[in-house]
C-alpha cells in the first residue's frame, strides 16, 4: 500500500458531498481564479489537482471499499459541468484519471485494485491512460503502434502511446497493446497498469498544443519493457475495450465538457448583456440551445436518450465552438489579446473537434461545418 488515504484526508478543508453542496461552488471559483495563468504558463495543474483532492472530488467515481462516495452517473455529470466551466484543462486531465480509475475498477484484477485504488481516490497517486491507438488513433495503419508478445511471467511491449495526457506525472498509465500474432486479422489486445518507472518506459516531451496545453499530453514510448502479468488488466482478447468500463471514445463525457465550455462563454455574454441590449437576442439563442443540449444530455446519461450520443455530440460540439466564438465577438479585439478568456475558450472550443472523436462524429462534424445535412 502506498499510504494512508484517511491521514491524507485529515489535510481537506471541506469535502464536497453532492453536486448542490456550496463547497463545490468555492472550488469552482478557486478553479476559475487559476485558469488564464494555466493557459498562459502551460504549466502542470498540480496545485487544482490538490484542490480536487482537498475537496474530495477524487471520490466521486469509486465505489465505499476504496474510500470513494460513488456518485450516480447525474451527479457526476454535474460535477463534471461545474467543473469543466470552471476550468476545462483541470477537468480534462480529471476525465482522463478517472477514465484510468475505472478501467482499474471494473478489471477482474482484486490485487491491482487492492494496490492502487484507495491512493488513488484519496489523490497520493495519480494515474491516466494510454488507449486512443485502439480507438481513434492510428487506426489506418497496418501495424498496430503498440504490440505486446507473451514472454515468461508476463509481456513484453514494444512500440509508443501516441496520446497520453500527464504521462510523466502519472505513476501508472492503462496503456493498451496489440498481440504479435501473424497473419491475424483481428489480433487479441491487452490493458495493462503499467508502472511509468519500469526500464523502457519514457515520456517524451509533451506536444505543443493550441489549447489545454498544461494537460501535458505527449507520446508514450515502450522499448523492451517486460510487463509482469499482475499488471494485467483485461485481455488478451478480442476488442479488449469492449471489457469493463472506462475511458470509451465518443460518451456523453466529452459533450459534458463541451456544455460546460459554453456555459463560461454564455456566462461572459450575459455579464456583457447588462450594458449592451445588442447581445441579447444572439444570448437568449445560444441560452435556449445550450437548455436543449443539456436536456439531450441528461435523457442519455438517464439511459432514456432522446438522441444518438453521436447526434449529441455534434450538437454540443456545434453549440462550444458557435458559443466561444460569441464571446470573443462580443470581447471585441480585446478578446483577441492573449490572456482574455474569451480567445482561450475559442481554442479550447476546437478540442471539441479531436478529442475522442469516433468516424460517425467526426463525419457529423464535418457535415455541420460543409454547411450540409447529417443523419
Ligand atoms: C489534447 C489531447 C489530449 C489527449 N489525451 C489523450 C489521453 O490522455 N489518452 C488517450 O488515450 N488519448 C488521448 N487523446 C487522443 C484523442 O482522443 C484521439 O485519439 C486523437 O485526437 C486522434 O487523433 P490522431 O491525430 O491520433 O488521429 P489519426 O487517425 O491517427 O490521424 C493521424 C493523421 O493521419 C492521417 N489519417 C487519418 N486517417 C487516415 C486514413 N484513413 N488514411 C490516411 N491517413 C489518415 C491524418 O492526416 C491525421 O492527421 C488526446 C488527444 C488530444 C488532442
Amino acid at each position: 500500500m502506498h499510504s494512508t488515504p484517511q491521514s491524507f484526508r485529515a489535510m481537506c478543508a471541506t469535502r464536497i458531498t453532492s453536486p448542490d453542496d456550496p463547497a463545490l461552488d468555492q472550488l469552482c471559483a478557486e478553479l476559475a481564479e487559476l485558469a488564464n495563468e494555466l493557459d498562459l504558463t502551460g504549466a502542470w495543474p498540480q496545485r487544482q489537482l490538490q484542490l480536487c483532492a482537498e475537496y474530495g472530488v477524487y471520490e466521486w467515481f469509486l465505489a465505499p471499499q476504496w474510500g470513494g462516495q460513488a456518485w450516480d452517473d447525474e451527479k457526476v455529470v454535474r460535477g463534471y459541468l461545474a467543473l469543466s466551466s470552471a476550468c476545462l484543462t483541470t477537468t480534462f486531465i480529471l476525465t482522463q484519471r478517472t477514465g484510468a480509475c475505472r478501467r482499474i475498477a471494473s478489471s477482474g484484477n482484486l490485487a491491482a485494485q487492492d494496490f492502487l485504488l484507495p491512493d488513488l481516490v484519496s489523490g497520493k497517486l495519480m494515474a491516466t491512460v494510454g488507449i486512443s491507438h485502439l480507438t481513434t488513433s492510428r487506426r489506418h495503419l497496418a501495424t498496430p503502434v503498440l504490440r505486446a508478445e507473451r514472454a515468461d511471467g508476463g509481456y513484453l511491449l514494444n512500440g509508443f502511446a501516441p496520446w497520453v495526457t500527464g504521462a510523466a506525472q502519472s505513476a501508472y498509465v492503462i496503456v493498451g497493446a496489440t498481440m504479435m500474432e501473424a497473419d491475424d486479422p483481428t489480433p487479441e489486445e491487452l490493458l495493462i497498469a503499467l508502472p511509468s518507472d519500469l526500464p523502457g518506459v519514457s515520456a517524451d516531451e509533451p506536444a505543443r498544443l493550441v489549447g489545454l496545453g498544461a494537460s501535458h499530453t505527449g507520446q508514450l514510448q515502450l522499448q523492451d519493457v517486460f510487463v509482469e502479468d499482475r499488471w494485467v488488466l483485461a485481455g488478451p482478447v478480442e476488442n479488449v475495450m469492449s471489457v469493463g468500463s472506462g475511458a470509451g471514445a465518443g460518451g456523453y463525457q466529452t459533450s459534458t465538457l463541451a456544455l460546460g465550455l459554453t456555459r463560461s462563454a454564455l456566462g461572459f455574454l450575459g455579464q456583457q448583456s447588462t450594458q449592451r441590449t445588442e447581445l441579447g437576442t444572439p444570448l437568449d439563442a445560444l441560452q435556449e440551445d445550450f437548455d436543449e443540449v443539456s436536456e439531450l444530455l441528461f435523457s442519455v446519461v438517464r439511459g432514456q436518450p432522446d438522441c444518438s450520443s453521436e447526434q449529441l455530440r455534434k450538437r454540443a460540439n456545434s453549440l462550444a465552438l458557435r458559443a466561444a466564438q460569441a464571446a470573443l465577438a462580443a470581447a471585441k479585439g480585446t478578446g483577441y489579446i492573449t490572456g482574455h478568456p474569451a480567445g482561450r475558450w475559442c481554442r479550447e472550443a476546437l478540442f471539441f473537434l479531436v478529442w475522442s472523436c469516433p468516424q460517425p462524429v467526426l463525419a457529423a462534424n464535418l457535415c455541420e461545418l460543409a454547411g450540409i445535412a447529417s443523419d
